[in-house]
C-alpha cells in the first residue's frame, strides 16, 4: 500500500512520522467546504446529534464533581456494563476483564496495532479500506500490505488465496473489518472460520473492527439481528485484539469513547499503553457510554431503520444504468463504481461542481479503491433522496 510522504524532509522528523499518509479526502472536502446547499455525505457520521439522555448523564457526572484522573482501563462501571451489553448482543457471557476503555475508535486502534506490529513487521488488510489503518500501522513504524478484494457482481468477496501469497516472515498480523468501511462487504462465518484458521496456522495476531456489527441488512448474513463475528467462531485465548467504539451506534463521534477488548492476560500491557496515550478516558465521557449501553437499544434501532431506508434510496443510483452498485451487506456506505469514470477524485470535484453534492474519492481507500465513490447514507432520507436526484442527473454528463 502507498503511505504516501506528506511531509517534505525538511525537519528531518522520524520517517514513520513523515510517512504518516495525508487524507485522500482532504482535497475534495477543501474544493466544497462552505458551497451553499451542498449535501456532505463524504464523511463517516451520521446526521443526528447524540441523544439526550446520553448527555445528561455526562451533565450530571460534571456536577458531581467527577473531574479527576480516573481508572486506566476504564472505570469499573462501565466495564461491566461492556460486558452485559456483549452478553446481551453476542448471546454469550464475556469477562470484564477483557475490557478496556480508549478515547475513541481510532486510538484502540493505534494501541491494538503497537502491540502487534512495529518496524519491521507487516500487517495484511483486505482493501479497499479505511485509510486510518494504513496509517496507523504506518505511524507504529509497520508496512500495511494491501491485499485487494475480488469485486464481482454481488459484490466484495476476500481473497484467501491472496493472504496466503501476501504473507512473509515478516507478517505479524492481519486486520479485517467486517461489516467493512468503505464497501459494506461483510464476513461470512465460513469467510472468519478460514481467517482465523490462517492466523492460527501462520502465528497472526487478528486485528478485528466490527464497528459496523449492528448496522447489517443481508439476512443470510443476520445472527441474531447482529453481523457474524470472530466470537462466533473463536476460543477466548486466540490472538484476536477487538477494536470498537460508541461513535457509530449512538452517534457519538464528537465524545471519542471507544473500546478494545483484548485477552485479559494483555491487560497490563495495555493499561500501560493506554497510561502513555490519554492516560484515561474522562470519567463523564464513560458515564455518558453507560448511558448509551444501558438505555440505548431504541436509538441503536432508529439509527439502524433510518440506514436501512437511506441504503434502499441510494440503491436507485443504478437506475441510470451508470454505476455499479451491489447492494452493500453492511455498514453505512455505499462504495460505486462510475462506468467509464477513471480518477475518482475527478469525479468527485464534478459531482461537487454539477450536483453539489460532497463523495469521499475512492482512491483515498487505497489503489483498489480507485474509480469508486463512497456515500455516506446514515442521513435523513430527505437528503439523500435530493442527493440522489442530482447525482443522477449529473452522471450522463460525467460518465465516460
Ligand atoms: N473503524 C472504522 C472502520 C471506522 O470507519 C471508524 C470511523 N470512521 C473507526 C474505526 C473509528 O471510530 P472513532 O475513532 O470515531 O471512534
Amino acid at each position: 500500500m502507498n503511505a504516501s510522504v506528506s511531509v517534505p524532509s525538511l525537519f528531518n522528523l522520524r520517517p514513520e512520522a513523515e510517512r504518516a499518509p495525508t487524507s485522500g479526502i482532504v482535497d475534495v472536502f477543501n474544493y466544497g467546504r462552505n458551497r451553499e446547499g451542498l449535501i456532505p455525505l463524504w464523511v463517516g457520521e451520521g446526521d443526528l446529534p447524540t441523544p439526550s439522555f446520553i448527555c445528561d448523564a455526562a451533565t450530571r457526572s460534571l456536577a458531581a464533581g467527577e473531574t479527576f484522573y480516573t481508572y486506566q482501563r476504564g472505570i469499573p462501571e462501565l466495564r461491566q456494563a461492556l460486558s452485559r451489553y456483549h452478553e446481551r448482543v453476542y448471546g454469550q457471557p464475556v469477562d470484564p476483564e477483557r475490557f478496556f476503555v480508549t478515547s475513541g475508535g481510532m486510538p484502540a486502534m493505534q494501541i491494538a496495532v503497537r502491540m502487534v506490529a512495529g518496524t519491521g513487521d507487516d500487517v495484511l488488510i483486505p482493501t479497499p479500506a479505511w485509510p486510518n489503518f494504513a496509517g496507523a500501522i504506518t505511524v507504529a513504524g509497520a508496512r500495511p500490505v494491501g491485499v485487494p478484494m475480488i469485486f464481482g457482481q454481488n459484490g466484495w468477496n476476500l481473497d484467501l488465496e491472496g493472504f496466503e501469497k501476501a504473507v512473509t516472515p515478516h507478517t505479524r498480523a492481519i486486520l479485517i473489518n467486517s461489516p467493512a468501511n468503505p464497501t459494506g462487504w461483510t464476513a461470512t462465518p465460513a469467510d472468519l472460520r478460514a481467517i482465523l484458521e490462517f492466523a492460527r496456522r501462520h502465528g497472526l495476531w487478528i486485528v478485528a473492527d466490527e464497528i459496523y456489527g449492528r448496522f447489517i441488512y443481508d439476512p443470510a448474513l443476520t445472527v441474531n439481528g447482529r453481523a457474524p463475528s470472530f466470537r462466533d467462531v473463536m476460543t477466548p485465548d486466540d490472538r484476536i485484539i477487538f477494536v470498537q467504539t460508541f461513535s457509530k451506534n449512538w452517534a457519538m463521534t464528537g465524545w471519542r469513547l471507544g473500546w478494545l477488548e483484548a485477552p485479559p492476560a494483555l491487560g497490563q500491557t495495555i493499561e500501560n499503553l493506554i497510561q502513555y496515550q490519554s492516560s484515561g478516558t474522562p470519567v463523564f465521557v464513560q458515564r455518558a457510554g453507560i448511558a448509551a449501553l444501558e438505555q440505548g437499544e431504541d436509538f441503536v434501532a432508529h439509527q439502524i431503520e433510518r440506514a436501512r431506508t437511506g441504503r434502499e434510496i441510494v440503491g436507485r443510483l443504478t437506475e441510470t444504468g451508470l454505476v455499479d452498485l451491489p447492494p452493500p451487506s453492511g455498514a453505512f456506505y455505499a462504495f460505486f463504481k462510475v462506468k467509464g469514470g477513471t480518477s475518482s477524485q475527478e469525479i468527485a470535484i464534478r459531482l461537487i461542481e454539477e450536483a453539489n453534492v460532497g463523495l469521499a474519492p475512492g482512491s483515498a481507500f487505497g489503489e483498489a479503491g480507485e474509480g469508486y465513490l463512497r456515500l455516506c447514507y446514515a442521513r435523513k432520507a430527505s437528503d439523500l433522496e435530493e442527493a440522489v436526484c442530482r447525482i443522477n442527473a449529473a452522471l450522463p454528463k460525467i460518465s465516460g
